[in-house]
């Protein structure tokens, strides 16, 4: 297959991917500016960052949340990136994470500000979760990464936090939640929550690229990756919702982004006035961050652990 934008050049180059739900075709050339073009568009049209706020980028060590940082500091964005390393001693894996953050950061010579669970709490995330009778390390680990990231920025002057969910995350969760009818969910999910109560603002400017996507630009850009995933991830039911998406994705091209753009503009308005009337935030009691009880869920889990040992 020949790039569509070559070819109309009267070039002929072979195509690196095919972008089946635009029919597009696309050289390394020619992906690499397609995508960081739509990142760019996505920026803007969500009013998410400007060039002059500094940017904390959640990295994982995945492909979504490096590519991520590599595209916004090539856009021009002044990025740090930000790593929590969880203690997670399976596969090596915080270990190696870890390393990932470090090459990249290195490579476009931008800061990588490591939260280090064991040295800061003196407990790895498995040591959280067993202390606290939890048998899901994922929830107690979403629980402390998302405090984390508010903490952070609020103790370095971040205004806005960027994390990697792409499409298929986006779409699969609206799925999810769509199943469940779970109205507060539906009236949060979006590609920017605004700073509000204490909390940063939330943005996710690959929102509305799929997976294969970022990974094809991580590829091209020879940008290392942790290819294994955490020991501790199961087959999650958002992998669920994922294949029913990519099944339905392969009979009818483009559904994935019309059910996630559609509901942005059709449906969230009405849910998210739910939202509003819900959600009572208060400063936590021990450590003045946001929650809606008086002690937010990582004091009160850490306060378990300390009065069991
Ligand atoms: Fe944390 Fe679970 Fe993800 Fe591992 S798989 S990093 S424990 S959320
Ligand atoms: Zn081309
Ligand atoms: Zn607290």
């Amino acid at each position: 297959m020949l790039c569509r934008i070559c070819k109309s050049k009267g070039e002929r180059k072979k195509a690196v991917i095919f972008i089946r739900h635009h029919r597009l075709a696309l050289c390394k050339e020619h992906f690499v500016e397609w995508f960081e073009r739509q990142t760019e568009k996505t920026i803007k049209k969500f009013k998410m960052f400007s060039k002059r706020e500094k940017v904390l980028v959640a990295v994982s060590g995945g492909k979504d949340s490096l590519s991520l940082w590599f595209a916004l500091h090539r856009l021009g964005y002044e990025t740090y990136g930000f790593h929590v390393s969880l203690g997670i001693k399976g596969w090596d894996y915080s270990e190696r994470s870890l390393e990932m953050c470090r090459k990249l950061s290195e490579r476009i010579g931008r800061p990588l500000i490591v939260f280090d669970l064991k040295e800061e709490f003196g407990y790895t995330i498995e040591e959280i979760a067993k202390g606290t009778g939890r048998r899901d390390v994922c929830s107690v680990c979403g629980t402390f990464k998302r405090y984390l990231m508010n903490k952070v920025a609020r103790e370095h002057g971040f205004k806005v936090v960027a994390t990697g969910h792409n499409l298929d995350d986006e779409s699969a969760l609206l799925l999810s939640n769509t199943i469940r009818w779970e109205i507060g969910y539906l009236g949060r999910q979006a590609p920017v929550l605004p700073e509000e109560g204490g909390f940063a603002r939330k943005v996710k400017p690959f929102c509305f690229l799929t997976e294969k996507e970022t990974v094809s630009y991580a590829i091209v850009n020879n940008i290392e990756f942790l290819k294994s995933g955490c020991p501790n991830a199961k087959e999650a039911t958002s992998a669920t919702f994922k294949r029913a998406l990519a099944l339905i994705e392969h009979e009818m091209p483009g559904t994935k982004l019309r059910f996630y753009k559609e509901f942005l503009k059709k449906a969230r308005p009405l849910f998210e006035r739910e939202v509003k009337r819900e959600l009572q935030l208060n400063e936590c009691q021990v450590c003045g961050m946001p929650t809606t009880a008086p002690v937010c869920a990582v004091c009160k889990a850490l306060e378990r652990l300390r009065e069991r040992c």
